[in-house]
């Protein structure tokens, strides 16, 4: 049993409660390779930003949790390193799928977990949800839940339709679970191919998807004041790197994201945890596809993977910088 705070790590808490009372949300990108977590680290202390670096079921089956967890503490020293004394970086399982899976991850030195029912009946979500409360809150591990549903596919969670969450659950669910911070489905999708053609309007050339639902997270707002809400599936799949992608041999059609507006307008709401992970896939596949194409003698994997983790960094800036605006947000730097 390791407590994540004797590895330097912090829950979400009071990065929350900041955020909410700023107008900006804290970035979640996933990791699964040393590039990811060295590319989160180098744009977190860049930008002085709080940053959770989550870590999904099938990013566990992929890499090894032991190997996951040591890296998570790897980045905490790698972040004092790089000069930033007092990191803010929090551990967190995504799409938690049962109580033993968010205990062992718990056990284990992560700070928050998300347990998510949500594809459970109501009463099956909040009965597991509390029991996932009631052994994190022994530990001051902050803990998200989820109601409504989204669609599309991210590792090991899949859905084919999206189930908008219902206002009037939201104060019930969350005082009956007692959970910290509550994922919401308003429109955003998991995956690179979050809207078919169909779905979106043609503007200036550009597929623009339809728009989140403002009026159900107002709605939400309302009855919860100040309390974190969590965007899940919001990358907004670049168009640049999508056709560096196809440019060099890849083979992505319709890959549609949320425009980066939409997010910066959520930020500025209760949103203050925003997930990101297909855009950082992009990102590290555009570079290695143009590098190899570039350069088909090299076969050394630091020759690519250097270009990819610099072209990840570039983006993880940008969107905590002009997206979610969570830059200099450090309490202490
Ligand atoms: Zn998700």
């Amino acid at each position: 049993m390791v407590n994540y705070k004797d590895l330097g790590l912090v829950n979400t808490r009071e990065m929350f409660k900041r955020a909410i009372a700023g107008g900006y949300a804290i970035p979640a990108f996933n990791f699964n390779t040393m590039e990811q977590m060295q590319a989160i680290v180098m744009a977190a202390v860049e930008t002085k930003s709080p940053v959770i670096m989550q870590v999904s079921k099938g990013a566990r089956n992929y890499a090894n949790a032991q190997i996951l967890r040591y890296m998570a503490e790897g980045a905490v020293a790698y972040a004092k390193e790089l000069g930033c004394e007092h990191p803010e970086i929090v551990l967190h399982l995504d799409h938690g799928d049962s109580f033993e899976l968010c205990k062992d991850c718990i056990d284990m030195g992560f700070s928050s977990v998300m347990i998510d029912g949500s594809s459970l009946p109501y009463e099956e979500n909040i009965a597991l949800a509390k029991k996932v409360v009631d052994y994190a809150h022994q530990f001051d591990v902050t803990v998200e839940a989820e109601l409504g549903v989204l669609a599309g596919v991210e590792d090991e969670v899949s859905a084919a339709e999206s189930h908008y969450t219902k206002p009037e659950e939201v104060i019930d669910f969350s005082t009956r679970t007692g959970c910290d911070s509550l994922a919401i489905s308003i429109g955003t999708s998991h995956g690179a191919h979050k809207f078919t053609p169909e779905q979106c309007t043609l503007v200036n050339g550009v597929l623009v998807p339809p728009p989140l639902a403002f009026d159900i997270l107002h709605e939400i707002e309302k009855k919860l004041p100040g309390f974190p809400i969590v965007l899940h599936g919001s990358s907004s799949v670049p168009m640049e790197e999508v056709e560096t992608i196809n440019k060099y041999g890849g083979h992505l059609e319709a890959a549609i994201g949320i425009p980066e507006e939409q997010l910066r307008e959520a930020s500025k709401s209760a949103v203050c945890k925003i997930n990101i992970d297909s855009d950082s896939r992009l990102a590290m596949t555009a570079a290695v596809r143009k590098h190899l194409a570039e350069h088909p003698g090299d076969f050394d994997p630091r020759q690519y993977l250097k270009p990819a983790r610099e072209n990840m960094k570039k983006m993880y800036i940008h969107k905590i910088v002009n997206v979610l605006g969570s830059d200099g947000k450090l309490a202490e730097c």
